[in-house]
């Protein structure tokens, strides 16, 4: 059976490059009739931040990507906790330690005491000569360890409490073949490897340690993440070889790279699209919910950044994802993140929304500003004439102000061009005209002012230019007899007026 995990640190935001992962995983899972779980990776202490687990649980909620297994899952299904939770690691402590001292049984693993102050001496001597410091074969017998000293003082200074840790013996000149299934086959040669701290004398696991033990214990049968993991490969693959266990099959995901020039999206590209999926207090930076982005469309975005399905198709729904994806699909080079893009989508969202949806998102922004809102209808009209040129829910206000308040002033450039001689008293004609139209619909007031004019002799030119000015104070807007028939005959009245008195 398919069982894939998502197993984040808790040290921030969850960026896009996290939800990515996470979506790729579930897409997986889902297309595969498999189960998606959620592994809190807490046992850095150090880098532990209060807040983080929420917020990554409610990012992925908010991005739809429900997990079937996991801390706090909404579907998560009881019976599996017992058999495979819990799922935070800092609550599966006292599972590591037998794992580390098994494999020291087998030879496979060894302490060590190098203090950190020496280990630092040893990186500068080296750095010194230009040669980089390798914990392996090259230099353990020069340290302090296991390895390199007797068995009764290695006792010793264990019963006496001295801090140690516990390193994978990674042996010499052993070609290792790695498999990705995104990569292909990966030869590594164990000689540049070094030998990795697993465990800790404060009874920590290490990253390493943890992952492999819980992803064997969890039955996890594909390990789906980014390429900076594949560093580690090697290593992982040699844990389970050590413990006896049939690894998961392994694919790396593509870096997401900036923009514009070299190197991989960071959280410092904030704007440009590194920036999380939402603030949280810790951090006041904008997110994608906050910026106002749909998410559907974060979603849709993030599964093409590194897999294409093959057709001109762009836009999928959560269900088409899961039906077209697959791992073959996953490209090896990095996937170029552009912003612009990421906009294009959400207008696309946007124009498939419903109008009545929309307006109540855009209630809850007109209902912070010291105007009259009118009813759900009014605004769900509004939003039907303008959503079009909108981007974002946020880009409402700037585009309909005028529907809910009169312009106090006007585009002074719009006036120099477009108010004349004669145009007042061409606007003092049209306010009796409009005072005269009963049937208020925007085709009847556009046939009376039409005939208006055409009876007058008058140009479009004449009229419509200051009309709309003195209606929206600018030249934006959709079509000006819609505008009328929105904010009705009195305001339509008193705009006019208030232009020429
Ligand atoms: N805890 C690791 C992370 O923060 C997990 C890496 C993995 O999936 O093996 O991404």
């Amino acid at each position: 059976k398919v069982r894939v995990r998502f197993a984040p640190s808790p040290t921030g935001p969850l960026h896009i490059g996290g939800v990515r992962t996470a979506l790729f995983n579930y897409l997986f899972a889902k297309k595969n009739g498999g189960d998606f779980i959620l592994r809190i990776e807490d046992t850095d202490q150090n880098r532990f931040v209060e807040g983080a687990e929420q917020y990554i649980v409610d990012a992925l909620n908010w991005c739809g990507i429900l997990f079937d297994e996991g801390p706090s899952s909404p579907v998560a299904r009881g019976d599996t906790y017992g058999k495979y939770g819990p799922y935070r690691q800092s609550e599966r402590k006292h599972l590591y330690k037998d794992f580390a001292e098994k494999l020291i049984q087998k030879g496979k693993a060894y302490y060590a005491f190098d203090t950190s102050e020496r280990l630092d001496f040893h990186r500068k001597d080296h750095e010194a000569k230009g040669k980089t410091f390798i914990y392996n074969w090259h230099n353990r017998l020069k340290l302090d360890n296991s390895l390199s000293l007797m068995p009764e003082e290695v006792r010793k200074r264990l019963e006496s409490g001295e801090d140690y840790v516990i390193r994978f013996l990674t042996p010499p000149d052993e070609k290792l073949h790695l498999k990705d299934i995104i990569r292909g086959d990966i030869e590594i040669d164990t000689n540049i490897l070094d030998d990795k701290v697993l465990f800790k004398s404060d009874g920590m696991p290490t990253y390493h340690l943890a992952n492999i033990v819980d992803d064997h214990l969890m039955e996890i049968s594909h390990v789906i993440r980014g390429e900076e993991w594949l560093p580690s490969l090697a290593l992982h693959q040699q844990l389970y070889d050590a413990f006896g266990w049939e690894a998961p099959q392994f694919a790396h995901l593509p870096l997401i790279m900036k923009p514009v020039g070299k190197g991989k999206l960071s959280k410092r590209d904030g704007e440009k699209g590194g920036f999380p999926v939402f603030p949280l207090s810790w951090n006041d930076a904008m997110g994608y919910r906050e910026a106002g982005y749909f998410p559907e469309a974060v979603v849709n975005f993030l599964a093409l950044l590194g897999w294409n399905p093959g057709t001109e198709q762009e836009l999928f729904s959560l269900e088409e994802l899961v039906d077209s994806f697959s791992l073959d699909r996953v490209n090896k080079s990095g996937a170029r993140f552009d912003p612009e893009k990421t906009k294009w989508y959400n207008q696309q969202y946007m124009h498939q929304k419903e109008d009545a949806v929309l307006a109540e998102m855009y209630m809850k922004v007109l209902s912070e500003k010291p105007i009259e809102i009118g009813s759900k209808e009014y605004v769900t009209n509004v939003v039907s004439l303008i959503k079009e040129r909108a981007t974002f829910v946020s880009d409402f206000w700037e585009l309909s102000d005028y529907f809910f308040v009169a312009p106090t002033e006007y585009n002074e450039k719009v006036v120099k061009k477009q108010w004349k001689e004669g145009t007042k008293e061409i606007m003092g004609d049209l306010l009796e005209v409009v005072d005269t139209i009963k049937d208020f619909s925007s085709e009847n007031v556009e046939t009376k002012v039409k005939s208006w004019i055409s009876e007058k002799e008058l140009s479009f030119g004449k009229v419509m230019p200051p009309l709309r000015l003195v209606l929206v104070g600018d030249m934006k807007g959709p079509h000006i007899f819609d505008i009328m028939a929105m904010i009705g005959k009195t305001e339509s009245m008193d705009r006019i007026k208030r232009a020429i008195a």
